[in-house]
Parts: C-alpha cells; structure tokens; sequence
C-alpha cells in the first residue's frame, strides 16, 4: 500500500463510515462550485464532527504530503471551496454545526465552524439579541466560511465586515496542531493579533473550527424605501442625503440598474416591478431602530424621509414598504439578482470597490471600455453602493452564444481590475481571490505585498499542502 492509500485508509478509520464520503457520485455536490465555474477531483471529502478529528485528518494529510481544501457551505462565489486537480481531500465542516454557548450579558455566542449563518442569527435573536451579518446566501453559507472570506454582505454600511463580528476563534494548524484563540478579551495586547491571520485566508493557513462572535442588542423595528432614480451619480447623492437624514438607522443601501431588476422579473417566479414605470437606476434603503418598538412610528419616518427626500430633488419615484411582506417582496428583488443572472446564462463577474466618490466614475468607464471591446456586452453593476462595492457584472450581447462570450473573460476582467486599482480600489471586495483572480493578484499588487502573502504562508504551511491554488 502507498503512503497515500494508507493515509486515506487511517481517515477512514479515525472518522468512521458516517464520516466521510469515497463514491463519486455522492461526492460530486462537494467537487462543483455554486457558479459552476470549478469542477475539481479529490480522493474523499472528510466529514468531521469536532476539533479532535479535524485535527487527526490533518496531522495524516501532513505526514503523507496529501493537500486539503477546508469547505463551508459551498457558496463562495470564487473557487475557493473546492479542489483543483491537486488529488488531495475535502474536510466539509457541517458535520460541526452546533452553537456551543450564548451569553447575551457579555453579547457573545460561540459557535462550531459549520454553524449556518441563518441558525446562528435566529439563536441570538432567541436570545434578544442580533447577529447582523446578513447576504443571499445566509440559508446554507457556514461561519467558517464567512470567517475564512472575511463577508459582507448588505450591512456593512453600519456593522462592518465579518472581521469586526469575530472576538475569537479556534483553527487546526496545517501540522494539524490546534490554535485556540477563543477567548472573547475586549483587551488582549500580548503581541500579533493571530486570529486575524485566519480571517479572509480562503482556508489556505489553517481550518477554522470554533469561534466566538460579537452580538448586537436586538432591533426593535425595521422598515425598507425602494427609490427609483435617473443615474448612478443620482444613486451615490441620494446616498449621501440618506445618511444625513436618517442617521444610524440606515443600515443598508443597495443599488440595482434596470437591467438586474428586468432579469429578475423575467426569471424569478413571484417578483413584481413595484413601480408603475420603469426606471434606469433603483436604491433600496433599510431602516433600524434601536429604540422605539412601534414599526409605525419607524414607517411614518421612513415615509416622511421618502417625501422629502423626493421633495428636494434627489430621486423620482419612491416606494416605503407598508408592511413585512411588502418589505420582503422588495429585499428578494435584490437578493435574486444572482439566481437571476445564473438564469440567463453565462455571465462575467468582477466583485470590486472604489473610494464611494469614484463609484459612478467607474461604472461609466468601464462600460464604455467594455463596449468597444465587445459591442453589445450588457452591463449589469449592482450591490452594495452604501459602501463602494459593485459587482459589476455583464451578460452577453444578446444572441450571442455562452462560449463566444467568455472567451472575451480575461480580457474584460483585466479592463476593470486595471481601472479599479488606477483608482485606489479593490479586484476583490468580498468575495476574496479563490482560484479565479489568483493570476490578476499577482499581476496587480506590487512586490512587498506579494512577498509578505508568500512570507507567511509559508511560516504556517511550509509544505502547501493547506487550500493548494487558491489566493497564492
Ligand atoms: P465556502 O464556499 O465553502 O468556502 C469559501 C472559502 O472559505 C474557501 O476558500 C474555503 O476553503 C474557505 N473555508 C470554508 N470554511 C472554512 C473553515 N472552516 N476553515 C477554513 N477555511 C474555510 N459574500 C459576501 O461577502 N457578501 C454577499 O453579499 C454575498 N452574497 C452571496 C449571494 C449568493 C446568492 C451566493 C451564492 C453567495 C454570496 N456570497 C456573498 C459569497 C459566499 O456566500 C460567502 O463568501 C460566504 O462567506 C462563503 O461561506 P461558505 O460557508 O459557503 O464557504
């Protein structure tokens, strides 16, 4: 029997046949990404139900030199998740789900690695508390996963990332030695700060295993306002306005062009335009309160606000949601816009930022630059504006097949990262770097950054052997 073969075999041992998967056909789900882009090949996916058995799988993996690739729920948008053709294993956390401890003196939960985003905002709203991380994919991603790509999602307006949620975590090291950082200490200056070495790696350092996570007191009321507006320079001063008129109870602001709204209404069953007209820009606008528990008072507000901010100028139509299933049938015409883009075919996807004051900018010279190269590309930049990220997507001209279309891929791709970065953005906003811009990393950020990557992954995985082909 090979070193290999016998490493395989002492996984199967340590976890037991409940624990994990060798057939083809049930691993299959687990070697695709969600956007169908990366099918890779591993020899079993590992189905791991504590850090003790994580930590086993990886000190075999290290000692046979087989590669691993750590797998939440599988929703990253970048390839990150699933194995290339390096022949290693898969360790899917969701055998380790459970919410191990909820404090809502201290406004803390700790949770496995495979908790569901969903479950661990439904135990603190249990526990009147609020976990505000909140995107489309909330239903099946894993804190793991939003740990390991450091999310955002609609709330980052007013919370911050996943970065500012984690107090503590816990990560199997790529020896397969355990780093317990759990500890929830507000103050804790005893050198570097390491779990943020973990936070946004893509699982290439280390398998995130446990972790606790800051909470919010609960909200008392929410309302949402859809506006619908001439441009995108339009969206961006309503923004401003917004902030200043309703304050910290502004808590999302997204934007949607015409053309996202028009796809989700053509493939989403249920979706409604809520305007009479069509227009070419929307916002969508989500209000809190932490106080006053009367949704009425907050509708009212929210009413008023719509009013003036209408009054002044800055949109041209404006819709406040008059109650929780109207507020819901206007948050799922943003949160299908990528269900929706699947829908229609292939598409081109570039997760980017700005500075906020270069956003328009951006989306008027790319799409320019765009359509010289390829006549008829259809641009499709929704998302979070609130906070300067797009994802500024495009279909293909229409009639024009799938495969012709992505051969265009690199080269609009380059276009907008070189745009991005000649503005002080992103190429990555949210969704991290995966196997998808590994090679647009590289070419765009400078010596010293890349030096300090390649520096510390191999400080903590000298043999390569953690998330092989991703991010480095
Ligand atoms: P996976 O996809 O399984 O993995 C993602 C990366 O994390 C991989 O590199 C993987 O190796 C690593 N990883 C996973 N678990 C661990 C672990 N325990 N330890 C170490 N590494 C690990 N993202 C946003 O930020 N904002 C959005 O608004 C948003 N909206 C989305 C909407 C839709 C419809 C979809 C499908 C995705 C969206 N995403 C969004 C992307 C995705 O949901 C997030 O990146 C999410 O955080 C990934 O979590 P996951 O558990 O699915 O991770």
């Amino acid at each position: 029997m090979s070193d290999r073969q016998a490493a395989l075999q002492a996984i199967k041992n340590l976890l037991g046949p409940k624990g994990y998967m060798a057939d083809p056909r049930t691993m299959a789900p687990y070697l695709v990404d969600w956007r169908q882009r990366y099918f890779g090949a591993a020899a079993l996916v590992a189905l791991p139900r504590s850090t003790e058995e994580v930590a086993g799988i990886v000190k075999i993996c290290a000692g046979a030199a087989l590669s691993m690739v750590p797998q939440g729920g599988n929703t990253g948008l970048v390839g990150g998740g699933v194995p290339g053709s390096e022949g290693g294993i898969v360790i899917n956390l969701s055998h380790m789900n459970k919410i191990l401890k909820i404090d809502p003196q201290a406004m803390t939960i700790e949770v496995e690695a495979g908790a569901i985003l969903e479950t661990v905002q439904k135990a603190a709203r249990e526990a009147g508390r609020l976990f505000p991380l909140s995107l489309a994919a909330e239903g099946s991603c894993q804190i793991g996963g939003n740990i390991s790509t450091n999310a955002g999602g609609i709330h980052v307006l007013r919370f911050g990332t996943m970065r500012r949620m984690v107090l503590g975590l816990e990560a199997v090291l790529p020896s397969g030695a355990v780093w317990s950082g759990l500890s929830p200490l507000a103050k804790d200056n005893a050198g570097y700060d390491l779990k943020q070495l973990f936070i946004g790696a893509e699982g290439t350092l280390g398998i995130v295993t446990r972790a606790t996570l800051r909470l919010f007191p609960p909200l008392k009321a929410k309302t949402s306002l859809m506006f619908a507006l001439t441009d995108l320079e339009a969206v961006m001063a309503l923004l401003a306005a917004a902030q200043q008129h309703f304050g910290e109870r502004l808590v999302a602001f997204e934007t949607l062009p015409r053309l996202a709204l028009d796809l989700v209404l053509e493939h989403i069953p249920g979706t409604r335009d809520p305007f009479a007209e069509a227009h070419p820009w929307y916002a969508l606008i989500e209000l809190w309160d932490f106080e006053d528990p009367d949704p009425q008072a907050l509708q009212a507000r929210a009413t008023d606000g719509a009013a003036e901010l209408l009054e002044a100028g800055l949109a041209v139509d404006a819709i406040a949601a008059q109650s929780g299933a109207q507020e819901a049938a206007l948050w799922k015409l943003r949160e299908s816009v990528a269900e929706a883009e699947r829908a229609e075919g292939a598409g081109l996807k570039h997760d980017v930022s700005v500075p906020l004051a270069r956003l328009a900018e951006l989306v008027a010279r790319a799409s320019s630059e765009v359509e010289k190269l390829l006549p008829g590309a259809r641009p499709i930049p929704f998302g979070h504006a609130g906070d300067g990220n797009l994802h500024f997507n495009f279909a293909a001209p229409e009639g024009m097949a799938d495969e012709e279309f992505l051969a265009h891929r690199q080269a609009i791709a380059g276009l907008i990262h070189d745009l991005v970065t000649e503005m002080g953005g992103s190429i990555a906003a949210e969704h991290g770097i995966g196997r998808a811009k590994r090679h647009e990393l590289k070419r765009l950020k400078g010596d010293a950054h890349l030096s300090i990557l390649r520096a510390v992954k191999a400080a903590l995985d000298p043999q390569n052997l953690m998330n092989p082909g991703v991010l480095i």
